[in-house]
């Protein structure tokens, strides 16, 4: 059995969907049973399907609370469901479209966010004995109070991997509009290359610091369940990325002197520096990190100097994060004029000068670096937003990936 996910960009258009089928046709012939995972029609290459969804309600409400807004967020998805299912019929195979909720999904209650704690297959496993298609809607599950849920932008690749787990799936092919996992985003490094294959430390680094070709999550799941995976494009027959530890070892020898794996940036931070006031002694400004985590605020590119803390979060527990801060005093100022930079590569541990080299790549090209942090696969300088193009296309040149 493979997991099949279509992408929003992948059933956009009539024609599009064509090409999906296409797909599912190919593993049907390999003597594959498939389970299909659908993204809304537009929803992740165009932001604006889901947006206009929210606008819409906003209009007619002043604000919608965040429980009618995940149930009003996963309808799309849903209607993706039934559109492959009428074009598999229409080719002659049998299928049945799924909610996430009818499909098992079972995530906790975070609304917008939510966390898959469990999957049911029961269901799934009927209509594969029945010979049928599943056709399960991405993105969305249901709590245990029978509450919808939505799993966050880009969480149809973690409803695809869930599945893959616990299925016992032998792949889960991701399928999207390029043609695997680059050594950067296309859309912002012209001549970035598609990797033949990726370790799941590398691919779960690369998500995490902002490449969006595969979400965070689901490669966490993906590396925790050891679940094959697969990212490829629905419009070529390229090969693809495979995501597996298998050549892990190998690629690090054949790498040699190309010690980066991958680039990429993530722009939805907001840097914040607090000021500790004179009569605040040290353990009462470094409180701050406690009241944050207490929030659920996670905080990263940690910087603490006697005059000086400074961190980032993301962009969207902004607010959440001054209340916090006002509420317990402290002098602090919201900067969102900057971002992270990363290079990610599993062949870069135990290599010295990388971030040496990487300083002089960004100081070649008159990038200025307000911060850097590395850890044994990451190192990522924080630097102003205006520089991301300039310092993503200098790293991918520096470091040869091209
Ligand atoms: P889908 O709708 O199929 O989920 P996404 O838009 O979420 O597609 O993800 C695919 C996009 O991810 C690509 O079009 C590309 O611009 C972007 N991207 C960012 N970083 C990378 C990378 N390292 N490799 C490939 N694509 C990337
Ligand atoms: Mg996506």
């Amino acid at each position: 059995m493979v997991i099949q996910k279509f992408g929003g960009t992948s059933v956009a258009t009539s024609e599009r969907r064509e090409q999906v089928i296409d797909k599912v046709l190919e593993s049907l012939n390999q003597g594959y049973k498939p389970v299909l995972v659908v993204s809304a029609i537009g929803r992740d290459g165009d932001p604006y399907a889901t947006d206009t969804l929210i606008d819409f309600a906003e209009n007619v409400h002043e604000r919608i609370d965040s429980r009618a807004q995940d149930l009003l967020m996963s309808c799309g998805e849903v209607i993706s469901t039934t559109v492959i299912t009428q074009a598999l019929k229409a080719r002659g195979y049998e299928a049945e479209p799924l909610t996430g909720a009818q499909a098992g999904i079972i995530t906790n209650e975070e609304f917008g966010d939510a966390k898959i704690k469990e999957v049911n297959t029961h269901r799934i496993q009927e209509i594969l004995d029945e010979n049928k298609i599943p056709v399960v809607a991405g993105f969305q599950g249901v709590s245990k109070n029978r509450e919808i849920t939505t799993l966050g932008r880009g969480g149809s690749d973690t409803t695809a991997c869930a599945l893959g787990a616990a299925l016992h799936a032998e792949m889960v092919e991701i399928y999207t509009d390029v043609e695997g996992i680059m050594t950067a985003d296309p859309r912002i490094v012209p001549n970035a290359k598609t990797l033949k294959h990726i370790s799941y430390d590398e691919v779960c680094e690369l998500a995490y610091q902002g490449a969006r070709v595969i979400h965070p999550r689901a490669a966490e799941i993906a590396k925790r369940e050891r679940v094959p995976v697969i990212i490829r494009s629905t419009f070529s027959d390229a090969e693809g990325t495979v995501i597996s530890n298998a050549f892990e070892q190998e690629e690090i020898e054949i790498k040699g002197d190309k010690p980066v794996t991958g680039i990429t940036s993530r722009n939805n931070l907001v840097l914040i520096k607090i000021y500790p006031k004179a009569q605040q002694k040290d353990a009462t400004a470094l409180g701050c990190f406690k009241v944050l985590a207490d929030a659920e605020v996670s905080v990263d590119f940690i910087n603490v100097r006697p005059d000086l803390i400074s961190f980032m979060i993301n962009d969207s527990l902004q607010n959440k994060a001054a209340e916090l801060l006002d509420e317990e005093n402290y002098n602090y100022e919201i900067f969102n004029n900057y971002i992270k930079v990363s290079i990610v590569g599993a062949g870069m541990t135990g290599i010295p000068g990388v971030m040496a080299q990487v300083v002089k790549a960004l100081a070649d090209n008159e990038v200025s670096i307000y911060q850097t942090t590395d850890s044994h696969t990451t190192i990522s300088c924080l630097i102003e937003a205006e520089d991301e193009e300039i310092s993503l296309c200098a790293l991918h040149d520096y470091f040869k990936l091209g």
